[in-house]
């Protein structure tokens, strides 16, 4: 116990002499690399608000990777409060992009206390590096139809609350959905713990968000409003929606489209965060950096902070590669992503070919 004890005390003398240390040079950075989320970053911090400083870190030090500090004080800021995938992903881009420096040697430390892979990945081993498709075993599985893999990833939940339970033919036409996503994407999902939860309302799947908002969603929304959720690797899919001006639930049947880029989440978390990656996020602050103007506004979705912009338009993007979206508005930003993140497009196109999708 007292060792232990000691143990602690001796680590956070060391992360405090540390943490002095790098501010200072942080203060001190030129003004050159200090961009404005750089400058906001900052101010979080020195406010001790480090998950809001995290975000900024990481946006300024994707934006110019080759700012040191940005980069380090994003991992290391993610770290402190517990984001761990996030400090994984800012700690590697950091020792890759650093070699050598004091930076890259505390990440290299950190990333052997936190990151599973980073064992598999500094031994070269090939699946740990490109993330995640190398041990697939689509071609084993040829003789599987997307009839039996359906059956198998479709699941259908009993009402638990005042809505009937979901009906057949609304049943049938998800599984008609998942039956035409292409069949190594379905191995895929098979293999890495992919669902389609079909329940009569989102809510009643999971309680805990019943009464907070969707990401990017104004405070005034709920989940209740929502046709479909992705929970990890699961999509959840609702047969009814709450209509908040009529207080009144209605049928979801016409939005399979919402299904859809949920399944580009579900699909993204199968892989261990692929919109994480680096190629994808590079490809994602190249293609945004180019969004126009006038379209900002009607993109802020997609145009979100940190790993919510990339991981919503990889989403998106697998959407339209699954038949699109359904209703009008969604189909216009949908059309809007498309066409803005080329870039983005491609490391999906890439990403599709490598998994044996034709
Ligand atoms: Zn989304």
């Amino acid at each position: 116990m007292a060792v232990k004890t000691i143990r602690i005390t001796k680590l956070i003398a060391r992360l405090i002499t540390t943490l002095t240390v790098l501010t200072c040079s942080l203060l001190m950075a030129p003004q050159a690399i200090a961009g404005q989320d750089y400058d906001t970053a900052l101010n979080y911090y020195q406010q001790k608000q480090y998950e809001k400083a995290a975000v900024h870190f990481e946006t300024a030090s994707l934006r110019a990777p080759g700012n040191i500090s940005a980069n380090y004080y994003a991992a290391y800021c993610f770290h402190l409060v517990g984001k761990r995938q996030e400090a994984i992903q800012s700690y590697r881009r950091l020792s890759k992009n650093f070699p050598g420096t004091r930076e890259a040697r505390q990440a290299e430390k950190a990333l052997s206390a936190i990151d599973p892979q980073y064992k598999a990945i500094q031994a070269g081993s090939p699946a740990a590096q490109t993330g995640n498709t190398g041990n697939l075993n689509v071609a084993g599985r040829k003789k599987e139809t997307a009839e039996n893999l359906t059956n198998r990833l479709v699941k259908v939940q009993k009402a638990t609350g005042k809505l009937a339970d979901v009906t057949g033919d609304f049943i049938k036409s998800i599984k008609e959905m998942v039956a035409a996503i292409p069949l190594p994407i379905l191995v895929l999902m098979d293999e890495r713990g992919g669902e389609f939860d079909i329940a009569p309302s989102v809510v009643e799947h999971d309680l805990r968000i019943q009464n907070t908002a969707p990401r990017g969603w104004g405070s005034e929304s709920s989940w209740k409003e929502s046709p479909a959720v992705c929970s990890g690797t699961k999509v959840i899919i609702a047969q009814y929606k709450l209509n908040s001006s009529t207080g009144e639930y209605v049928t979801t049947e016409t939005e399979i489209g919402v299904v859809r880029h949920e399944t580009g989440h579900a699909i993204d978390h199968c892989l261990n965060g692929f919109s994480t990656r680096e190629s994808f996020r590079h490809a994602y602050y190249l293609d945004e950096a180019r969004v126009p103007d006038e379209l900002r506004g009607r993109l802020a979705y997609f145009l979100q902070k940190s790993t919510s912009g990339p991981s919503e338009v990889f989403a998106e993007l697998i959407c339209s590669r699954l038949g699109g979206e359904t209703d009008n508005y969604r189909k216009e930003s949908g059309d809007l992503v498309y066409k803005h993140f080329p870039l983005c497009r491609k490391e999906m196109e890439n990403l599709l070919a490598e998994l044996g999708v034709k």
